[in-house]
């Protein structure tokens, strides 16, 4: 049967299913309304890489966290005092910018702190400085 006079998306009455594109071998196939694969090699092929994608990014951002608090804790020696840096200080540590954190309010510490493990951060003129303290 040739089902290329349909739109993707478009409702085939003669055998009641839906006209669709494999969202990873982008061929044309038939079936129920919310199908996105044409086979189930396709889905799986492209369920693990996903899976792999995610792993890649959580391993990336796992490293940059340790690294962070390598960083922080070669700075931070006495816990509670706040050590000030430049920006291009950490950036010659090796400082990466884009590490996970939680931003906690510290009334102690006055406003909004960048939790990184055991160490919190403030970023302060302008993104030129880091206040950085450990927990
Ligand atoms: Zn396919």
């Amino acid at each position: 049967m040739d089902f290329s006079i349909y739109e993707i998306g478009e409702w085939i009455p003669q055998i009641g299913a839906y006209k669709h594109e494999c969202f990873l071998c982008n061929e044309p196939f038939v079936g129920r309304k919310n199908k996105k694969y044409c086979s189930e090699k396709c889905k799986s092929h492209f369920n693990n890489h996903k899976a792999q994608r995610i792993n890649h990014q959580v391993k990336e951002e796992v490293t940059r966290l340790k690294k962070s608090q390598l960083i922080f804790g070669r700075i931070c020696k006495v816990p509670g005092k706040v050590y000030t840096m430049t920006k291009s200080q950490l950036i010659e540590l090796g400082y990466n910018k884009s590490v996970p954190t939680r931003i906690i309010k510290d009334d102690d510490f006055h406003g909004d702190w960048n939790l990184v493990g055991g160490y919190a951060y403030k970023i302060i003129e302008n993104g030129n400085k880091f206040e950085i303290r450990k927990l």
